[in-house]
This record gives structure tokens, C-alpha cells and sequence, in this order.
């Protein structure tokens, strides 16, 4: 990694030199720090690493090293802990306006907290996560905060889908885009991390070229279950006719409410560590504490859903692969552990047709699944089993 020393450019912050993979965003939030702007948009796709290289501003900002990396406040702020940095996120489908300052994780709060004096000296950091999400009114509320900017508040917008942010919004942030990392950039940086470099590399394409993501399928043996168990049930439904594929609805619906509770006790033990430093929390942590739990309430809520995305998501790769190996393009192949084992009946027996229409089935179940507000994941599963179990190999 480049600490970037020159004549003409300072430093760039240990903190900020630690975020991967982005070189252009982070030669720019060196120079940021010196000289902040009143607002950042951090534009990216899922796994691009904007998150972290907010979080690295934050620390670069609010440590009194200029983001040591080590300190108290860098690791408070790298956690999203520091009681100078405020996170608004949508807490249904958007970020609403809310009624008046005192209404928690809206627009309206947040706009007043960038007024008040921060707990501790120094500057302010107010976080907008997904915001693309914000209602109209929301983005109005803020924006009269942007137009009159209180000093020494820096506002970090994060956006998957920038375009879909007012122009007014926009036009008064300073954009910082990151790239999707490369496929090359997250195997090596696993296998550097003592990986296996084949399971990083199945980890990497299974999730989508998302580092974090892919960092937690390669690391942990639990984390390819949903694959066996959305592949198993499969072909299971494929060999039983009818009764088969409700069954692996159910199999699936099972494995997806454990995972929920897994995650449960790792979320309770993520946060044990922090109460425990801390002792009884102060006063001023306790909204920062209060959030963390809702945090983990919205993620238990969309475990499930979550857990069934991952396992179609691996479903439809297969597919994929029964594709591309029909093809005769194997080296595009997703589940490069097992080429083709993976699938039932074996893949010398479908054509390309046929893994192309169970492919089609499983994507429209995870469209389904997407809309939060749709029927019960289980019926839409049933409805996918069904269509697997009905299409023949040979299309
Ligand atoms: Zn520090």
C-alpha cells in the first residue's frame, strides 16, 4: 500500500491508506481531509468498499492523530461508534422526514443533530447510508442543511444508485465514485489474507465480486451451506414429482429460519464486547448503542430472505454453469470446486436449453422474493420447486 509521500501531496492518513482496492478514491480522500468540503457522495455498487472508506474519512476526521488508525476515536468511528458521528439509514423501504427533531432516524433528526454541538470537541461527521432512499420531503429537509452548512460538520452521503438522488442533493456534495473491485483484486487480497486461492475464488464469484461478502464465504466452512442445501433440495424436487418439491420448499424454509438464529447469537455477541468496555454506557452512547440494536433487528428481519436470496442466487449459478458447460466454456464456470457435480441429473445429460428455462425459474423466484411486500417466501419457493421438478433435462 502507497502512503502516497510526494513534494506536493501530503501524507496520506495510515486510516485512509487501509481502504482496498481503490486508489483513486483514496488519493482523493487524502487530500480531503486536509481541507474538507462540507459533503461527500460515496457512489458504488454493493462491495465496493464506499462504506469503509466512509468510515475511514470519519476516523481521519474526528482522530487527533489525523487517522491513526489505532487510537480510541479512529477505532470508535471505523466501528460507526464515535458519539460525533451520526447514521441515518432507512429503516422501512425509505428515509422519511419525520415529525420533529426527537423522531429518531429520520431527516428531521438528523438535520437537527447537525446543529447542535457535538459531544466531543471537534468536528461532526452525519452519515447518510442508502441515500437514494430518501423521500422527497426527506431530501428537502436536508438539503436546507447542505445549503447552509453548519461548520464543522462534514456530511457523507453513500449511494448504490446515485442518479436516483435530487440533482439539488447532488450538485452540492462532492462525488467520490468507487468502481466494482475486480475479480483479480479480491482473490489476491484473500489469498494474501492465508486463503485457499480456489475456495476465494468460488467465494469472490458466488458473491458477485462483494469483498466482504466473498471474505465471509471463504472463511467460514458453515458459510457455503446454503449452496448444498439449495442444490440438494433441487434435485430432489427434480426426482419426486410433486410431494418432492414441497418438501424441499420446506427443507429450504428450515435451513433459512436456523441460519436466522445463528446470526441472532452472533449479533448478541457482537455487541457484548462494546457494552462491556464501556461498563454501564454513558449517556451520550446510548443512542449510539440504541442504533446498533435496531441494526440488528432490521438485519434478523431480513435474515430469511436473505439466507433464500443467497441459496437461489447459488441455485441459478449451477444453472449457469450447466449453461456454460454445454457451451464448452468451462473457464467461466461459477462453482469451480465441483464443475458440474453439483447438479441433478449430471451435467453431461442437460441441454443448454433446459439450464437456461431452471435458471429463469429460479431468478423470477428471487425477483419475487426482492419485493419485501410479496406473499410468503414459502409459496414462492413451492412455486419454484414445482417448475424445477416439471422441467425435463432435455428441453
Ligand atoms: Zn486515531
Amino acid at each position: 500500500m502507497s502512503t502516497g509521500v510526494s513534494a506536493d501531496l501530503p501524507p496520506v492518513p495510515p486510516v485512509i491508506a487501509d481502504v482496498p482496492g481503490q486508489d483513486h478514491a483514496v488519493a482523493f480522500l487524502a487530500r480531503a481531509v486536509h481541507r474538507p468540503a462540507h459533503a461527500y457522495l460515496f457512489s458504488g455498487p454493493e462491495g465496493s468498499g464506499k462504506r469503509l472508506a466512509m468510515r475511514a474519512l470519519a476516523a481521519a476526521l474526528l482522530c487527533p492523530h489525523g487517522g491513526c488508525g489505532a487510537c480510541r476515536a479512529c477505532r470508535l468511528a471505523l466501528g460507526e461508534r464515535h458519539s460525533n458521528m451520526l447514521v441515518l439509514e432507512p429503516a422501512g423501504p425509505d428515509i422519511l422526514v419525520g415529525k420533529d427533531a426527537s423522531d429518531p432516524n429520520t431527516a428531521r433528526w438528523l438535520a437537527a443533530q447537525a446543529y447542535l454541538t457535538p459531544l466531543e470537541p471537534g468536528k461532526k461527521v452525519l452519515v447518510v447510508l442508502q441515500a437514494d432512499r430518501l423521500r422527497v420531503e426527506a431530501a428537502d429537509v436536508l438539503l436546507k442543511v447542505l445549503e447552509e452548512p453548519p461548520p464543522e460538520t462534514v456530511f457523507a452521503l453513500l449511494s448504490a444508485r446515485p442518479d436516483d438522488l435530487p440533482d439539488t442533493i447532488r450538485s452540492r456534495c462532492q462525488q467520490i465514485a468507487f468502481p466494482p473491485l475486480s475479480e483479480e483484486f479480491v482473490v489476491s487480497t484473500l489469498v494474501k489474507e492465508g486463503l485457499d486461492p480456489v475456495r476465494a475464488r468460488l467465494a469472490c464469484r458466488l458473491a458477485g465480486g462483494n469483498l466482504g461478502r466473498a471474505r465471509r464465504l471463504a472463511r467460514d466452512e458453515r458459510a457455503l451451506d446454503f449452496r448444498d442445501v439449495a442444490l440438494k433440495a433441487a434435485a430432489s424436487a427434480r426426482h419426486g414429482g410433486t410431494a418432492a418439491a414441497l418438501a424441499a420448499a420446506e427443507t429450504l424454509t428450515a435451513a433459512a429460519k436456523e441460519f436466522r438464529g445463528r446470526l441472532g447469537d452472533e449479533l448478541a455477541a457482537d455487541l457484548a464486547p462494546f457494552l462491556d468496555e464501556r461498563g454501564r454506557p454513558e449517556d451520550h452512547f446510548r443512542s449510539v448503542i440504541r442504533r446498533l440494536e435496531e441494526q440488528h433487528e432490521r438485519r434478523l428481519r431480513r435474515a430469511e430472505r436473505e439466507f433464500l436470496d443467497w441459496s437461489l442466487l447459488a441455485l441459478a449459478a449451477s444453472y449457469r454453469d450447466l449453461v456454460a458447460i454445454a457451451a464448452g466454456g468451462e473457464n467461466l464456470l461459477i462453482n469451480i470446486d465441483r464443475p458440474g457435480e453439483l447438479s441433478a441429473p449430471p451435467a453431461s445429460q442437460w441441454s443448454s436449453g433446459a439450464a437456461g428455462l431452471a435458471m429463469g425459474a429460479v431468478e423470477e423466484a428471487r425477483a419475487d422474493l426482492a419485493d419485501e411486500t410479496n406473499l410468503n417466501p414459502r409459496l414462492i419457493l413451492e412455486r419454484m420447486f414445482l417448475r424445477l421438478a416439471a422441467h425435463p433435462a432435455h428441453a
